[in-house]
């Protein structure tokens, strides 16, 4: 499928987990990938393998991430797709009765105000072309409660829901598209090494999950190109749900 034929995409933490699998399906639908992290070495890495070019931000700088669009546009021509994905769960975000307000400003920093200014410095540009697609991260968190809570985490994924939801529905007429998209539990590095580590803390949470087992990334990355591409051309302000049914279950098949 070439549903991305030379358009311009932006990923925000393409650096690892779901935006690296995104910024690999979005060039083999030939995209020209911009792949942007925190992580030089990982961001670099990226798009290196995709052919695409690599921009150092941390997604929660103002000045940074107005300019880098302004560097993306300048350089590239265009700014057809921004997936607004970088996200952080540190341990020390956790129960409300434990968590910290450092913790908790810290994950709304980098999980919903990058949202936020990712949203604010792109739309300008794909306004002007009457034509673009957001997606942003929220997860499946923002939609149920969680007994293993992490509660910054959680309130920050609500947050870009509602925000999706409403920049969707502002500027449709204006030709953008702005979607969330909700995964849920997701095989990363990250979730295998804690799991691994941990086989009672994996056996508590696939035992929600229909399908029996943690996404891949590059299921979600699917999504995302699908959200990203014409084919999704009639949606907008959408929360989309990528969960292995797990919204959707009361009991779940033994
Ligand atoms: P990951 O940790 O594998 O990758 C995140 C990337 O973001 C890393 O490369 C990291 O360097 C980069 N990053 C972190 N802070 C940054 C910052 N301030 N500026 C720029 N880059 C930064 O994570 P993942 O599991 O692929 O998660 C990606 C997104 O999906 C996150 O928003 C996460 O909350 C969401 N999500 C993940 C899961 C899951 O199970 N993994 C489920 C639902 C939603």
């Amino acid at each position: 499928m070439t549903r991305l034929q030379g358009r311009v995409a932006v990923i925000t933490g393409a650096g690892s987990g779901i935006g690296l699998a995104t910024a690999r399906r979005f060039a083999e639908e030939g995209a020209r990938v911009v792949a942007v992290d925190i992580s030089a070495d990982a961001g670099e890495a990226t798009a290196k393998e995709v052919g695409g070019i690599f921009k150092v931000l941390d997604v929660t700088d103002e000045a940074g991430t107005r300019d880098m669009f302004a560097e993306v546009v300048a350089e590239l021509g265009s700014l057809d797709i921004v997936f607004n994905n970088a996200g952080i769960s540190p341990p020390d975000d956790d129960s409300i009765l434990d968590t910290g307000l450092d913790a908790w400003e810290r994950v709304q920093k980098v999980n919903l105000t990058s949202v936020f200014l990712g949203c604010k410095y792109a739309l300008p540009y794909m306004i002007e072309q009457g034509k673009g697609s957001i997606i942003n991260t929220a997860s499946f968190v923002a939609l149920m409660g969680a007994a293993t809570s992490q509660i910054s985490y959680s309130a920050s994924k609500g947050g870009v829901l509602s925000m999706t939801r409403e920049l969707g529905v502002q500027f449709a007429r204006q030709g953008v598209r702005v979607n969330a998209l909700c995964p849920g539990p997701v095989n990363t590095p990250l979730l295998k090494e804690l799991f691994a580590s941990d086989p009672e803390r994996a056996a508590r949470r696939l035992i929600h999950v229909p399908l029996g087992r943690f996404a891949e990334p590059s299921e979600i990355a699917a999504a995302v190109a699908f959200l990203a591409s014409d084919d999704s051309s009639f949606m907008t302000a959408n929360t989309f749900v990528v969960d292995g049914g797990i919204t959707g279950a009361y009991v779940t098949p033994l």
